[in-house]
């Protein structure tokens, strides 16, 4: 593959020969007009460009009906700002992009880097199927590309806070402008995309429009309070932009550039926003390094661990949870946010988590596997190491001691309990922080709220049994 250097993300010129053809710019999860250098690399070639969607079903199938919808209310959005020049092609991209550059004689693809192992694979599929024709990926969704922060011996950064200090060092280049004078190739025939009309949530306007206006209205309100109220999804006070950056209808750079120019940009909030940010490079960086991490355990010590099988004895418990009838009223409200919305906010995901692994004693990528079916913004690396890390079992890990109580979590970040009656009509009779604990509450479980279908203490402690077995066997 033809790499442009991600620290400054310039178009190489290509040969003389390749220039003035048509080059492809196959868009992934990059869906925008705005601070793209693949795009600019593109035009650069100096012939029309012709913007092309893969609707890989091998993707897709994984992705859930949720993300599909949302993928394609999306491209419909980038169709209109590149004024209808979008051509969908739906099958595998190693044979659908060597046909399309063979219809318009295309001399170059052009693509952003991709670092998840799928990804990655099939960028190598579709090189070879290729042949002569380059495939040139300039720039990454990430502000600085996986593979890039490196320790001074060249290893990679296995832990945050160092990464985030040499991410930070690092730095990452300006945003890239839109071309002047881009054409775009016509006339060429484009397929429906066959799960358009299936969505099973409300349609959401999600295009780049849509980021950007969120973006500003965040960096008006919220940025520079972020610090102090991101923790309370009883609030509406962090970004709400996982989905945009998971479709790349914003990218970091833009974000980061807007805040260093923001006049609260050095505040304590706007800096714990960049952290915020800067754990999605990280963790991308670590599935760069260790593919194998999107679905084993990092900790190798924790890999004999005793599980419960969710499709065997534990699947009833299983089934509560996802579902949202566990009897707990935080976790049950997080996990009807994420069926109702497809979204859940950071700190329910940590609490809903730590119930699956720690209270059902299932194992993460379980767990896992059903966000990536649910989730709107739903991405292999913040996903799956996230669930790692509230398993103790990845970088960082929480500790594996560390068992959240869902109770206490529930009356420190929502303490009038509004999220709470927010997701679980059940308990819209029961008043303020009182609703975490309902039974303790005349009445509180009379409108159909169901029993704890576990004991959190017993259950904790069972985890903790489990884990030190697993310790001493390794
Ligand atoms: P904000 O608080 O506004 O943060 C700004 C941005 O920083 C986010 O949009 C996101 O890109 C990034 N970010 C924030 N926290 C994290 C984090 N812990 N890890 C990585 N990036 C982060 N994030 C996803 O984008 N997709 C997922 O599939 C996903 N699954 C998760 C699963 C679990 C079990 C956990 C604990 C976390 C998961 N996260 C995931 C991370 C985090 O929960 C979401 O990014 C965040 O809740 C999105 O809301 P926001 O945009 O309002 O975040």
């Amino acid at each position: 593959m033809v790499q442009q250097d991600d620290t400054d993300a310039r178009p190489v010129p290509l040969p003389p020969m390749m220039a003035l053809m048509t080059a492809l710019l196959w868009l992934r999860r990059d869906l925008r007009l705005h601070d793209l250098p693949a795009l600019l690399a593109a035009h650069e070639a100096g012939g029309d460009v012709l913007p092309v969607f893969v609707a890989d079903p091998v993707l897709l199938a994984s992705a859930g009906a949720v993300r599909r919808a949302h993928l394609a209310a999306a491209l419909e959005e980038l169709d209109a700002a590149y004024d209808g020049a979008v051509v969908v092609r739906v099958g595998r991209p190693e044979e659908e992009i060597p046909r399309l550059v063979g219809e318009v004689g295309a001399g170059s693809v052009h693509v952003s880097r991709e670092s998840t192992p799928y990804g990655r694979r099939r960028d190598a599929r579709v090189e070879r199927a290729l042949g002569d024709v380059p495939l040139v990926a300039t720039g990454t969704p990430y502000a600085v590309g996986p593979g890039l922060v490196r320790k001074a011996d060249g290893e990679p950064f296995r832990v945050f806070t160092p990464f985030s200090r040499a991410w930070r060092e690092h730095g990452w280049p300006r945003p890239a402008p839109v071309p002047a004078g881009l054409t775009w190739q016509r006339g060429v025939e484009s397929s429906p995309l066959p799960w358009a009309d299936e969505s099973p949530l409300p349609a959401v306007s999600c295009g780049e429009a849509t980021a950007l206006a969120r973006w500003e209205e965040f960096l008006a309100g919220g940025l520079a309070d972020y610090n102090r109220d991101r923790d309370r999804p009883d609030l509406d006070a962090t970004s709400q932009m996982s989905v945009h950056l998971k479709y790349g209808t914003i990218h970091p750079r833009t974000m980061l550039a807007d805040i260093a120019a923001h006049p609260a940009g050095r505040s304590e909030g706007a800096q714990r926003f960049v952290t915020e940010l800067c754990w999605r490079e990280f963790y991308a960086d670590v599935l760069w390094h260790r593919p194998e991490s999107a679905w084993s355990d990092l900790r190798e010590e924790l890999r004999g661990m005793e599980y419960a099988d969710p499709e065997g004895d534990a699947a009833d418990r299983v089934r509560a949870w996802q579902e949202g009838r566990t009897g707990f009223p935080f976790v049950d409200a997080g996990m009807r946010q994420l069926l109702t919305e497809g979204w859940m906010h950071n700190r329910v995901r940590m609490v809903v988590a730590s119930f699956l692994v720690k209270d059902l004693h299932v194992w993460w990528g379980h767990g896992a596997r059903y966000f990536l079916a649910h989730l709107r913004d739903g991405d292999v690396a913040s996903n799956n190491h996230g669930w790692q890390w509230v398993a103790g079992t990845g970088t960082d890990p929480a500790p594996y001691f560390r068992v959240f109580n869902p109770v206490a979590q529930g009356e420190r970040f929502d303490p009038d309990g509004e999220y709470v009656r927010r997701y679980v009509p059940e308990l819209a009779h029961v008043p303020g922080g009182a609703v975490h604990q309902p039974w303790r509450v005349p009445d509180g479980l009379a409108h159909g709220y169901p029993e704890r279908i576990v004991d959190h203490a017993e259950e904790r402690a069972e985890a903790l049994r489990r884990y030190e077995a697993a310790r001493r066997r390794s």
